[in-house]
């Protein structure tokens, strides 16, 4: 069999069922096997109903008790463990299974455990009968849903592929895998597809994610010809002291930290490629200012690019602040710039007299043109395309690039359109925060946090009531937050209130942020629009609906729209859920404020599942590292990628596995 071939040579793989492999971007053998599972459930353990966890997935031997109906669509069957410990099963309609259930037999169930009226519940868990279980047991990987493929399909298809494994050829180098004791490539798809222990398959897939990494440098190395050796406007090394003594307030270590990052890739002679990533109101702007004054200070000009016009305006406003000292010219060009000033600021930028512009992407029209542009800075990054960003770029040859973003977005997919992206972090807060005071309350408070609500826009400060969005139901969504808004408006009479949402145009949602911003506006109800890092410090309450429907995530860059003045802030979380789990998701955010903490904790929340972690919406199965979270392997891959290249010609590598990997995971981004 050739691996790298098509499909069709797998037994049962004829040219219908190759139409929809190909539909999925699955081509060849090895297109299948790098179809990754999203998860994996664990039949490997059976356990007691008494050590299962409560709202999690158990998987329990049980003799069946009695059979009962309920309704015409409900039945149910009581069972009891190993050790007689009774629990109740409903099942839904599933009449087979009704037939195939033998009172006084043994089976396996597999699925959530619940308690109600101090009894063990499971609704329609799946059942498995001694001799089918002895064919499913270990654990068995779950495959991303397709449209007209099934489960099945990828467990048969890849149970035949797997004996072929050892025909597979290694792509990274003997050295390299030595080095850092990596699983071979045919082990660790093996072990993949067909885990024998959570140990073995962490290693199989760190191996996955560090041979990802690995092929996606190299494919940017060799398809631009250059590593971070690309030319990049020389800038020197200045007493820093200088700039420092101006600033409103000491650097935190790691505003401190990341600044030094930046300055090394500054100085090196390469054009800077960096990201600088830091939890919603650790100081990037502060950062960013520091680091376009050193670049003044080397004799260049300095572009910010913000998504909206308020974020522009906002920083604007900090840059005259914080460049007062320096005497720098700063200019804000955005679409409401006024024909007659814009004309103005082009011809200034032309000949060099600003020093720095911000702005939104009016700052990547065709005719702004600089005298020497040095440094372009991208604020909340993932709001452009990358066509944006790299218009921005095409100002100036060999211009430094940096991004900040409070979302740690970049995955594969970021990584290969930045090419050689380093990442800077700021992992401290700025000292004398007040902390955002978090609670958490059920349906029977929402009332008391209204009332509460009400006693903040009376001492004159504003809020906003924020209502989930789950992208599959825009249009349920829009209904809830248009009814939470009419339920509102009433409620809090006198005060204006206002709605805002996905659905309206970025004119009116900018137009409504700087009426609140303006105090124009009271309380605001609004879906996650308000995500991105808009200021309004006299906002100091955040009332989250239905806060169980959010991720820990995105819960935290809400609430850190608030917290930004000197009142003490507020963030209510009203679960209108009973479920245990959701009240221990609202308890990780009344302890702590820090995001990546939360991040962890939400992931060991969610615990075994979700694996190979929450996937960029639109990336593919077929990718698994994620830039951020696997930073140290992506360093290690990036390290020896850099000097593999070094060595190695194109011409030279071109006949082996590794090229033909490199190009299969080109041709698979190209096809997404
Ligand atoms: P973000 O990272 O979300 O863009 P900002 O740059 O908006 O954060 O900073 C948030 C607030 O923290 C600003 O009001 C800023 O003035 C303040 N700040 C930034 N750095 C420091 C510092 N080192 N010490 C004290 N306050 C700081
Ligand atoms: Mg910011």
């Amino acid at each position: 069999m050739n691996l790298e071939g098509p499909i069709s040579q797998i037994k049962g793989v004829g040219d219908k069922r190759k139409e929809k492999f190909k539909k999925i971007r699955i081509e060849s053998i090895l297109d299948l096997l790098y179809y990754f599972p999203r998860d994996y459930e664990d039949l490997s353990r059976p356990q007691l109903f008494q050590d299962g966890q409560l709202g999690e997935k158990i998987l329990v031997r049980v003799e069946a008790r009695a059979k009962y109906s309920v309704n015409r669509q409900m039945w149910k069957l009581t069972v009891v463990d190993q050790e007689q410990t009774q629990a109740e099963i409903a099942f839904f309609s599933q009449d087979y299974l009704r037939g195939k259930i033998k009172e006084g037999s043994n089976y396996y169930l597999y699925g959530d455990l619940k308690v109600f009226r101090g009894r063990y519940q499971m609704a329609n868990p799946r059942v498995y009968s001694l001799w089918e279980f002895k064919k499913v047991q270990g654990i068995r990987p779950i495959y991303p849903q397709q449209k007209g493929l099934k489960q099945f399909e990828f467990d048969q298809l890849i149970q035949r592929v797997l004996p072929e494994l050892h025909d597979l050829e290694e792509v990274i180098p003997k050295p390299v895998r030595l080095k850092y004791t990596l699983l071979s490539r045919a082990a660790s798809l093996k072990e993949i597809h067909q885990p024998t222990s959570y140990e073995r398959l962490l290693e199989a897939k760190k191996r996955m994610v560090f041979e990802e990494f690995f092929i996606l440098q190299l494919s940017v190395f060799y398809r631009q010809g250059y590593d971070t050796s690309q030319e990049g406007l020389p800038m020197k090394k200045i007493d820093m002291g200088k700039i420092l003594k101006e600033i409103p307030f000491p650097l935190t270590p790691g505003q401190a930290r990341s600044l030094d990052e930046i300055i090394g890739s500054l100085t090196r002679g390469r054009a800077m490629r960096r990201l600088l990533q830091g939890d919603v109101g650790s100081g990037k702007t502060m950062v960013a200012m520091v680091a376009m004054a050193f670049c003044i200070e080397n004799g260049y000009q300095c572009a910010m690019m913000a998504p909206t016009e308020i974020l522009a305006s906002q920083h604007y406003q900090s840059a005259l602040d914080f460049f007062k000292p320096f005497s720098y010219r700063v200019a804000l060009l955005t679409g409401k710039t006024k024909a007659k000033d814009r004309k103005e600021i082009l011809e200034d930028l032309k000949a060099g007299k600003i020093d720095i512009l911000l702005g939104t992407h009016a700052l990547i029209q065709d005719d702004v043109a600089f005298k020497k542009l040095g440094l372009v800075i991208t604020d909340e990054q993932h709001r452009f395309g990358v066509s944006q960003r790299e218009k921005l770029l095409e100002k100036a040859k060999a211009v430094h690039s940096l991004v900040m973003t409070a979302t740690p977005i970049p995955r594969t997919y970021a990584m290969a359109s930045y090419g050689d992206l380093d990442v800077s972090f700021i992992d401290t807060m700025p000292p004398g925060r007040k902390p955002v005071q978090t609670t958490a309350v059920s349906r029977s408070d929402l009332k008391k946090a209204l009332d509460f609500t009400r006693t903040q826009l009376m001492e004159g400060r504003q809020a906003y009531v924020v209502t989930p969005l789950i992208e599959e139901n825009y249009q349920l969504d829009l209904e809830s937050a248009i009814k939470t808004y009419h339920e509102l408006k009433e409620e809090f009479k006198p005060f204006k209130v206002a709605l805002m949402h996905g659905q309206l145009s970025s004119g009116e949602k900018e137009s409504i942020m700087e009426d609140f911003y303006q105090h124009k506006i009271d309380l605001l109800v609004t879906t996650t629009v308000i995500e991105v890092g808009v200021n309004v410090p006299n906002a100091n309450l955040m009332l989250v609906y239905d806060a169980q429907q959010f991720g820990l995530a995105q819960l935290h860059q809400l609430r850190g729209r608030v917290g930004r003045g000197d009142y003490q802030s507020y963030c209510i979380l009203y679960n209108s859920s009973d479920s245990e789990k959701s009240w221990e998701r609202m308890g990780i955010m009344q302890e702590t404020t820090n995001g990546l903490l939360i991040a962890e904790k939400d992931l060991s929340l969610r615990g075994a599942g979700d694996f190979f972690g929450t996937r960029q919406s639109g990336a593919s199965s077929f990718f698994i590292g994620d830039v951020l979270r696997d930073y140290p392997i992506f360093k290690e891959a990036q390290l020896e990628a850099r000097r593999f290249f070094r060595r190695y010609k194109w011409d030279q590598v071109k006949e082996t596995a590794l090229a033909r990997e490199i190009q299969r995971k080109e041709s698979l981004i190209s096809r997404t």
